[in-house]
């Protein structure tokens, strides 16, 4: 359901709640928004060579930490089946890329890649953030391929195949600390690759994960490549001092060394934090335009779940609903 209004030129419409995105918080945000007979439309995106619809899980095998998927789930099935409960209430989907917004005037407008202007009344950025890659060719293949390159070891890291084995965590940073530490459960060694001599992590995470009996770290070390068929069998590494090369046997990579949010199309309409991602009133979606609300991996710089995700994506959906009724929208 979408709603007319005149302007010079004629009638365009008006759509109360569009939802940019279409990973959890997405999909969250528009069945609540379906349910409460809002009939959102998704801009879910177009493929690139770093993101396709769907988001991260579409590049993660088997989702055991789900609630409700005993069995573990595969990552885009679980993309899939969060699309579809969204469509049987109603939800319609454009594929395509919000590219613009001008969040100025009331009801905003969304510039798409192909499919011209969209106005809403109420949006939803839910665009998430990706995981920075170190940008090898055969990490950028086993990690599509489930091959033991992954970017979230709270994922993926109790993965039977990495169970008892030698596993590799590259970054310096806390989110490396905090991978390495989560990884200490399953692996029969962690060992850290980091670039510099030093830690950027803050310290008493740091000795905290050093002092592990299963960590060690490669000091001065950049993976140059990562070995392997169908799954990792070892990396190849470069001391970044000597440039002398050396391979490390392991079964597993995690990519530790930072996101990006995916903000960039915002180009300075909504109040962003110093690293990028969306500024949010604490406990609510509401940002710093009336009417704007951010749910999702686009707001969280710190969980980073698929049921943060989604949870988020339900307060978006709770919160939009409330801010048109209460702008009598
Ligand atoms: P980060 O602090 O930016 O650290 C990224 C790490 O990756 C750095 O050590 C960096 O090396 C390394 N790196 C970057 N690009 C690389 C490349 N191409 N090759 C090799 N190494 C590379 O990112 P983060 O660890 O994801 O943390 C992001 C923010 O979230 C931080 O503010 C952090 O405090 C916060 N966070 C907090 C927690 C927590 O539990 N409190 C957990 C996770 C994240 P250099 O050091 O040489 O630059």
């Amino acid at each position: 359901m979408t709603m007319s209004s005149t302007e010079a030129g004629g009638e365009r419409q008006v759509e109360k709640v569009v939802i940019i995105g279409s990973g959890p918080a997405a999909w969250t945000a528009a069945i609540y928004a379906a349910r409460a007979n809002l009939a959102p439309l998704v801009v879910e995106g177009l493929p690139s060579t770093e993101m396709i619809p769907g988001g991260q899980l579409m590049f993660t095998t088997e989702v055991e930490n789900f609630p409700g998927f005993p069995e573990p789930v595969d990552g885009q099935e679980l993309m899939h089946r969060m699309k579809a409960q969204a469509e049987r209430y109603g939800t319609r989907v454009l594929s395509d890329d919000v590219v613009g917004v001008d969040f100025s005037s009331q009801p905003k407008r969304l510039s798409t890649a192909y499919s011209g202007e969209i106005w809403a009344e109420a949006v939803i950025v839910a665009t998430g953030a990706r995981a920075n890659w170190l940008g090898l060719p055969n990490e950028t293949r086993l990690a599509r391929s489930g091959g033991g390159v992954s970017a979230c070891a709270v994922c993926d890291g109790a993965l039977p195949a990495f169970r008892n084995q030698v596993l590799v965590v590259v970054g310096g940073g806390d989110s490396a600390m905090t991978e390495a530490e989560h990884l200490t459960k399953y692996a029969s060694q962690v060992v850290i690759v980091h670039r510099r001599d030093r830690l950027r992590a803050s310290k008493i995470l740091a000795e905290r994960v050093l002092a592990h009996p299963k960590v060690r770290v490669e000091w001065n070390k950049v993976v140059v490549d990562i070995l392997g068929e169908d799954f990792v069998t070892g990396v190849r590494l470069k001391d970044t001092r000597t440039g002398e090369e050396s391979t490390l046997d392991c079964k597993g990579v995690f990519v530790a060394i930072g996101h990006t949010p995916n903000t960039a199309f915002l180009k300075g309409a909504l109040a962003l934090k110093p690293n990028g991602y969306i500024q949010v009133e604490p406990g609510t979606t509401r940002t710093s335009v009336p009417g704007v609300f951010g749910a999702g991996d686009v707001i969280d710089d710190r969980y980073r779940q698929a049921v943060t995700a989604a949870a988020t994506g339900c307060m978006a959906a709770l919160d939009a609903e409330q801010w048109l009724a209460e702008h009598g929208r």
